[in-house]
């Protein structure tokens, strides 16, 4: 299984300064009073691996990420934050047994992601992830009110979480990019 060890964050919503979160083996607790950034956390985890709805991240909009300044501390101009993840097991398809992956997005709208440093596409990254149980509606986070969504979704809806878990999303969108061509 993939693992994540490390995320660092700079300008991230709250995190004004960088801030570096380790997952050593075993259950990690974040701890904190209401506000203080346990769920902005796990929004950075899920904007690094892909996400394009500023709405599933609680915002109006993507530059919402981006720290916006406080009484006594002024705006930042980029937000960037990196995941460093244990490939030992195999898991993920590429030759390195740790994977780093950053995304950056500054105030002008200008974005990138980065695989092991090199510059990606935000579809490598999704590739990637997808069907790894850690893509970013996999059920590696599970946020507030998802548990109810699951009970009550349809049971259409329902049947796309069972196919994320049974892995067969990746040869459905190749089927549709195949199709569409
Ligand atoms: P709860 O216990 O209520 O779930 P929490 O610890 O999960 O709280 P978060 O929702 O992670 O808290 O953090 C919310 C805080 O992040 C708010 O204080 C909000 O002002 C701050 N915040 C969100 N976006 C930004 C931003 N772009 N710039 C600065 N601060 C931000
Ligand atoms: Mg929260």
């Amino acid at each position: 299984m993939v693992y994540l060890k490390k995320i660092d964050a700079y300008g991230f919503k709250s995190f004004a300064h960088k801030v570096t979160v380790e997952f050593d083996a075993g259950i990690t607790g974040i701890v904190g009073p209401n506000g203080s950034g346990k769920s902005n956390i796990t929004d950075a985890i899920k904007w690094v691996l892909g996400e394009q709805s500023a709405k599933k991240l609680r915002g109006q909009k993507m530059q919402d990420v981006i720290f916006s300044g406080t009484k006594t501390k002024k705006p930042l101009n980029y937000a960037e934050v990196t995941l460093f993840l244990d490939n030992s097991s195999g898991a993920l398809n590429i030759d390195d047994n740790e994977l780093i992956v950053s995304r950056r997005l500054y105030r002008n709208g200008d974005s990138e992601y980065l695989l092991n440093k090199e510059p990606a596409r935000l579809k490598d990254v999704i590739d990637l992830f997808m069907d790894s149980g850690l893509g970013k509606d996999a059920f590696s986070i599970i946020s507030q009110g998802k548990v109810d969504e699951v009970l009550n979704a349809k049971a259409i809806d329902r049947r796309v979480y069972v196919e994320e878990v049974a892995g067969v999303l990746k040869y459905k969108k190749k089927k549709e990019q195949s199709s569409d061509k």
